[in-house]
């Protein structure tokens, strides 16, 4: 199965991914977590992108296009969840012909769907592991108490400035994907509000319909 996982900034796009990775078998690609991973490894894609990301700012096109199709083809395209990409309808179009000339397309896209107060509440209380990049929050899934608390950073792009960078660029750039895949049918809406269960419950509910997984057959 071949789905994109699409939302605002901190819909909870990386978690609903992780979850939909392990129990349904999919790659999970995320190109903010591959973006951060350059960054920390100072290869030339992350000193190119760091300013971007720190600031909130979507990274050039082209380089998202470069770290993601590199992945794809990586993995493979029999299953993947695409986590973050694309982000701009020009993303889209190739991810579009990316899959066409691979002789494959996208089964579904998932909007996760999130009111702005919500969303800026989930990332001011979000932590991430400065090694191992996992994130948590602080309320609904706080860090274990066996890990060294200097190891647990905000992200940069978590701060008050950064995230309404986000908020702006997600409205300019990246919600006229949602039209892009509208028109091509293949696009449904998941309440993103509630517990981490219940939202992948939702998920789980809506892919049943394309294909009965582990919950459903
Ligand atoms: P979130 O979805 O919470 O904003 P991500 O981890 O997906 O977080 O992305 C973090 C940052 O990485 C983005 O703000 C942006 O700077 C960069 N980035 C990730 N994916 C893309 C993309 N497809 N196009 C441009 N920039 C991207």
């Amino acid at each position: 199965m071949r789905i994109v996982l699409f939302g605002a900034p901190g819909t909870g796009k990386g978690t609903q991914a992780a979850l939909l990775a392990e129990r349904r078998g999919l790659r999970h690609i995320s190109t903010g977590a591959m973006f951060r991973d350059a960054i920390r490894a100072r290869t030339p894609h992350g000193r190119m992108a760091q300013e971007y990301v720190r600031r909130g700012w979507l990274v050039p096109d082209e380089y998202a296009r470069d770290i993601a199709e590199a992945a794809l083809l990586e993995i493979g395209l029999d299953g993947f969840v695409l986590d973050g990409y694309p982000r701009t309808v020009v993303q889209a179009e190739w991810l579009s012909a990316f899959l066409t000339a691979h002789d494959t397309s996208l089964d579904l896209v998932i909007a996760m769907d999130l009111c702005t107060n919500c969303i800026i509440e989930r990332l001011s209380m979000r932590r991430m592991h400065r090694e191992t990049g996992e994130h948590y929050h602080l309320a609904f899934k706080p860090p274990p108490p066996d890990v060294d608390p200097d190891l647990i950073v905000q992200r940069q792009d978590d701060r008050p400035d950064a995230i309404r960078s986000r908020i702006e660029g997600y409205w300019k750039a990246t919600r006229p994907v949602v039209d892009y895949y509208r028109q091509q049918d293949i696009i449904v809406d998941v309440d993103a509000d509630g517990a981490f269960e219940e939202v992948y419950a939702r998920i789980e509910e809506t892919l049943a319909q394309i294909a009965p997984g582990p919950q459903t057959a």
